[in-house]
């Protein structure tokens, strides 16, 4: 089973890369909504928490302690 748990600061890949080609997400915001900043262009899109683990591949990288 994938591991689909997610921390704030988290890298994670979307289903769907960005128009700007890249596929690397970080977490800026945690609560009822994710707030995720493309590393491409640093353009942040807002997501309701159950359409962001939908929508979220797979963590690229833990953010560590
Ligand atoms: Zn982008």
């Amino acid at each position: 089973m994938e591991n689909k748990e997610f921390n704030l600061h988290d890298v994670v890949e979307m289903k769907k890369s960005h128009p700007c080609g890249t596929n690397r997400w970080k977490i800026i915001r945690m609560g009822m909504d994710i707030r995720i900043k493309c590393e491409g262009c640093e353009h942040s899109v807002l997501l309701p928490r159950r359409e962001f683990a939908r929508k979220m591949k797979k963590v690229l990288e833990k953010h560590e302690e």
